[in-house]
């Protein structure tokens, strides 16, 4: 069974808080911009991670198999 946690930077993000994912890497020019090639990860309420070219391409296939893969069988109604 796939993990619902997926690793970013030191933190297991759980899948279900992403929001979206950056396609390409975070440049706003300033010069003390610690982001600047990292990839941003945006979750819910406001918050944010970030991570490198590796750990963005994880995360992608890890929601797509945990979409694709373990999908609720309409048990909720
Ligand atoms: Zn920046």
């Amino acid at each position: 069974m796939e993990s619902i946690f997926c690793l970013v930077d030191d933190k297991h993000i759980p899948l279900y808080r992403v929001m979206w994912v950056a396609d390409i890497p975070h440049f706003c020019g300033h010069e003390d911009c610690a982001r600047e090639g990292q990839y941003e990860i945006r979750l819910e309420q406001d918050d944010a991670v970030w991570a490198t070219r590796e750990e963005r391409d994880h995360v992608i296939q890890a929601i797509e198999a945990w979409q694709g893969g373990s999908k609720p069988e309409g048990d909720w109604e």
